[in-house]
């Protein structure tokens, strides 16, 4: 049997030990290796939104206010610092638009992302503290362009 070209899959940095999350430290996931068995079959392509739309490390812990990552890419929300008050929507936006040209540049169909996110979350994210229904930016820019999401 001729071999397969393994699949290639965008993966939260932060999942992979890389870290690049807010606080500087990472989130870790073992399970993640579990969920991409067997062995060899993918290529995972580590991305950082939030670094990739300019912002530092460690920077402020941001949330999406009045809507999900849907509503900021349309405009109708925005992402804002928990501690200054002040808008980071552009760096989140921008973020997102890097993810998807990497997702293009190396023909990603699938993405592991970091869940909660205000960038990578699928589903769910924080609002005021709570979790809520919602997507992350970055998620809802993939899921727009056919990506399939899951989150660990
Ligand atoms: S933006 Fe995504 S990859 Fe970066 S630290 Fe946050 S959850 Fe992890």
């Amino acid at each position: 049997m001729a071999n397969q070209i393994p699949k290639t899959v965008i993966v939260s940095a932060c999942l992979l030990g890389i870290n690049c999350r807010y606080d500087s430290g990472n989130s870790l996931d073992n399970s993640l290796l579990e969920a991409l068995s067997p062995p060899g079959e993918y290529i995972l392509i580590p991305i950082c939104p939030e670094q990739l739309g300019g912002l530092p490390t460690p920077r402020e812990s941001c949330e999406i206010h009045y809507g999900s990552g849907e509503d900021v890419l349309s405009g109708e929300a925005r992402v804002i610092g928990l501690e200054t008050g002040e808008d980071f929507t552009n760096n989140f936006t921008r973020g997102a638009s890097e993810t998807l040209k990497i997702a293009r540049l190396f023909r990603c169909r699938k993405a592991l992302l970091k869940n909660n996110s205000p960038s990578c979350g699928a589903g769910k994210i924080y609002r005021n503290g709570v979790l809520v229904e919602g997507n992350g930016v970055t998620t809802a820019l993939l899921m727009k362009n056919t990506v399939t999401i899951e989150t660990l």
